[in-house]
């Protein structure tokens, strides 16, 4: 069943159950925590990407048998990005780039040299507004086609895949992805490079966690990222660990 109608029921019912409810003289507290509630629910599980409730992706390979990982960074490109394609080349490394639209216009001989790197670039929508979670399915759309417009102006490829920001995934995203056709690359092991400072607690994290097939997310809009990654590329390589790109980890195509 269509989200849309199973969530027109559910509010009819809780309606007509406080409705019954008020014209009975029974409490409405029980309703009233229900018609709080699933809200909260709805928010939990569209910003649980690898839940895959509304879209499917693709967030690690599970008993990998080899020892592969994928590298992937989020909201570039900026002026970070070069510090991180050199380390990657140094340890001969492979990464995908889930570029936001405007920083590729800002950084256009960035974005073109993560591709003659060779690593691939990723969609992560035309402006990463932190409004995406109340965006419509039109205005998603349209973010996601203004991102792939730019990163065909600037390197000639039409972008396949897609990293929403801030994880959410919810039925309006669906229905976008529905109409640009992008695959969904999702992770399952977060440095929280973003939030956190303290760079040995988040090196240590991900040395505990990693495993064959893992999805490492991390992002090129901060200072400390290349810092994090040179631990990160060293621990790889002396654990006999390989950086590959998510088309190559998940064999579909990057490009169409
Ligand atoms: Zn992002």
């Amino acid at each position: 069943m269509k989200f849309r109608i199973l969530n027109f029921f559910i509010w009819i019912f809780l309606i007509a159950v406080a409705m019954y409810c008020g014209v009975n003289g029974l409490a409405l507290w029980p309703i009233a925590a229900a018609a709080i509630m699933y809200p909260v629910f709805l928010i939990t599980i569209s910003t649980n990407i690898r839940w895959n409730v509304f879209a499917k992706g693709f967030h690690h390979q599970k008993d990998h048998p080899k020892k592969e990982v994928c590298l992937s960074f989020d909201d570039g490109p900026t002026n970070v990005t070069p510090k991180i394609l050199d380390l990657l080349d140094r340890y001969d490394a492979k990464a995908c780039f889930f570029c936001i639209g405007e920083q590729m216009e800002k950084y256009p001989e960035i974005a073109q040299d993560i591709i003659e790197r060779g690593h691939i670039i990723g969609n992560h929508t035309y402006s990463h507004t932190r409004k995406m979670g109340f965006l419509s399915s039109k205005s998603l759309a349209r973010e996601i086609d203004a991102c792939n417009i730019i990163a065909n102006d600037i390197t000639g490829l039409n972008l396949n895949l897609f990293r929403p920001p801030f994880g959410i995934i919810n039925p309006k995203t669906k229905s976008a992805l529905d109409k640009t056709g992008h695959l969904v690359i999702g992770w399952n092991l977060r440095t929280y490079d973003a939030i956190l400072n303290d760079k040995s607690k988040i090196v240590n994290r991900i040395k505990r966690k990693l495993k064959p097939g893992d999805v490492i997310l991390l992002h090129d809009n901060k200072d400390q990222t290349p810092i994090i990654l040179e631990q990160l590329l060293l621990h790889l390589k002396s654990n006999g660990y390989r950086a590959i790109r998510p088309d190559q980890l998940f064999k579909i195509n990057a490009y169409n």
